[in-house]
């Protein structure tokens, strides 16, 4: 545990416990020429778009995390992952692209909004050796509820092109639930590694999941696998696995699919509170199982990025 238990630390955590509303940043709607703001674009000359693989060069691997709905974990596994890699790539970066609650920066005890280059780029921030961007910072939570396809596309755009995404081994990309336009926008925008799934045993048989990955298959995005958050709870009592919500479906889909199936995660209180905190689990509690259960997913994640660049070599 390295971030409880202090006075001191106790203080600041419960400052933090007051969640910000999110605010568009002051800077961010000027920023480039697909830019966001309201004023509307010229249809004679639309703004040159970069090629896919210019708009972030140094980034080996972007990986987005999806699901068929809200409120399975999503986010929760999208930073904890990002971070069970870190400790593995070091480089690693988070795009909080879930413009419908964009919840990473509360997630990962992000404060302030980013700042700007002398070029207008953005900086991303930096929290628990994570390079972080949010759309958040440029959407207040009523504008999110009314976006449309295209906004959408040019905010993702400038999440991408208009800030500096320096040397990193991934990008983690928290996408918006569901099959809508920020996944398609994503998947003509840029050259994906591939996309984990998250869903929870409860969820694992709707059609909501199969609807995630048949979009996947479409734009050609390969699957990496499914993480089923909310597995099972660990009894404090004795340490073993009660499945609360039944058991045996995320293993069951995998098979059914022939997808991964990455990681189960457990609920857990702790989990919870520490994304309240801004702590995210993997870093106030390493050692703990909830945190090996994130590790050993990101693990199975790096095994199977090099078995799709393996297949890749194979093929050319
Ligand atoms: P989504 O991104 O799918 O909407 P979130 O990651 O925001 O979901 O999680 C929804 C809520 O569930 C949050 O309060 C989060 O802390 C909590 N949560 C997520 N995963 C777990 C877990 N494994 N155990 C306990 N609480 C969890």
């Amino acid at each position: 545990m390295k971030f409880f238990g202090k006075k001191k630390d106790e203080n600041k955590l419960d400052q933090d416990k007051a969640k910000p509303k999110t605010v568009a940043h002051p800077e961010l709607k000027v920023i480039s020429g697909s830019s966001v703001s309201k004023s509307t674009p010229t249809p004679t000359q639309p703004p040159a778009e970069p090629e896919q693989d210019e708009l972030i060069p140094h980034v080996d691997n972007v990986i987005i995390v999806a699901s068929g709905k809200g409120g399975v974990g999503k986010s929760t596994v999208a930073v904890n992952i990002a971070i069970a890699l870190s400790e593995i790539c070091d480089k690693v970066g988070l795009l909080d692209s879930d413009v419908y609650g964009p919840s990473i920066p509360t997630m990962m005890g992000i404060r302030e909004q980013p700042k700007t280059n002398e070029n207008k780029k953005l900086i991303p921030l930096k929290s628990h050796n994570i390079s972080l961007m949010s759309i958040g910072f440029m959407v207040s939570e009523e504008q999110a509820l009314i976006w449309r396809g295209p906004m959408i596309h040019s905010a993702i755009r400038q999440m991408l092109g208009d800030v500096i995404w320096d040397d990193l081994d991934y990008l983690v990309i928290d996408m918006p639930p569901g099959t809508g336009d920020a996944q398609l926008s994503l998947s003509q925008t840029l050259p994906l590694t591939g996309a984990i799934i998250v869903t929870t045993p409860q969820d694992v048989a709707l059609a909501d999941v199969r609807r995630s990955i048949g979009m996947c298959n479409r734009m050609n995005v390969p699957m990496l696998g499914i993480i089923e958050n909310m597995s099972y709870f660990i009894s404090p009592e004795n340490q073993k696995r009660v499945a609360i919500f039944g058991s045996g479906g995320g293993k069951k889909m995998s098979e059914d699919l022939g997808i991964p199936l990455l990681g189960q995660i457990p609920i857990d209180p702790k989990i919870c509170e520490c994304g309240d905190l801004g702590v995210p689990i993997t870093v106030a509690y390493p050692e703990s199982p909830q945190s090996e259960a994130f590790r050993h997913a990101a693990q199975q994640l790096i095994e199977q990025v090099k078995e799709i660049e393996q297949d890749d070599l194979t093929i050319t």
